[in-house]
């Protein structure tokens, strides 16, 4: 029997794809809502990782177990980066649709050799004895000028893999998720929890 952990995301689509990857791999995944606790700490950090940090140690003081927190976003070249950490606020809008709107907007006449992006996933796990583990993923793609796909969430509509001829949320889940950024960094961070806790039964 692997370990519980506590997903600290209020984003539907982040818990889904964390409970189809690490659910798959044995571990129990709990949400917030699951334990009757509310934990929305003010994201400050200037980093996806710092972000990451704050929601995980945050969900661990509430919750007293294994806390994963999960803070990513799209980094946009032609956009110097943005919309970055902000990639929840951007424009201060409050719905992916126009927050899709306000990308292709902004990105309106860059032709597509210069559409250049790239998805971030930056996940923490915070244990209650003050211990944390964090990994990082990425994912790189284009960013079209139209939304195409029904699945997944956010900005995937507009995030084409050139090498798969789809985008993002083209993809059904499983496709998604052994190729996506969160995907990556998932990866990354179960190998940090082996070497952890070194095979153990944890
Ligand atoms: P956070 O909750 O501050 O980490 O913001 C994450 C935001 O980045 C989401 O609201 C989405 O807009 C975007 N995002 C993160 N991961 C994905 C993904 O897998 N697909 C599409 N958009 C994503």
């Amino acid at each position: 029997m692997k370990m519980t952990i506590v997903c600290a995301t209020g984003n539907p689509g982040k818990l889904r794809e964390i409970r189809e990857i690490m659910g798959s791999r044995g571990y129990n995944i709990l949400s917030a809502g699951d334990l009757g606790v509310s934990v929305q700490p003010e994201e400050t950090g200037a980093t996806f990782e710092e972000n990451a940090v704050i929601k995980a140690r945050a969900m661990a003081a509430a919750a007293h177990l294994p806390s994963l927190g999960d803070d990513s976003g799209l980094e946009v070249d032609a956009l110097g980066g943005a919309p970055g950490v902000l990639s929840a606020r951007y424009g201060g809008l409050s719905s992916d649709e126009e927050r899709n709107e306000y990308l292709l907007g902004n990105l309106s006449g860059v032709p597509a050799s210069k559409r250049g992006a790239r998805f971030v996933c930056c996940l923490c796990c915070a244990f209650p004895d003050g211990r944390i583990i964090t990994a990082r993923g990425t994912c790189g793609g284009v960013i079209l000028s139209e939304p195409r796909g029904k699945n997944g969430f956010g900005y995937d509509p507009l995030f084409l893999l050139p090498e798969l001829g789809k985008t993002m949320a083209e993809l059904d889940a499983r496709e998604k998720n052994s190729v996506s950024h969160r995907a990556r960094a998932i990866r990354s961070f179960l190998e940090e929890m082996e070497k952890m806790f070194n095979g153990t039964d944890k």
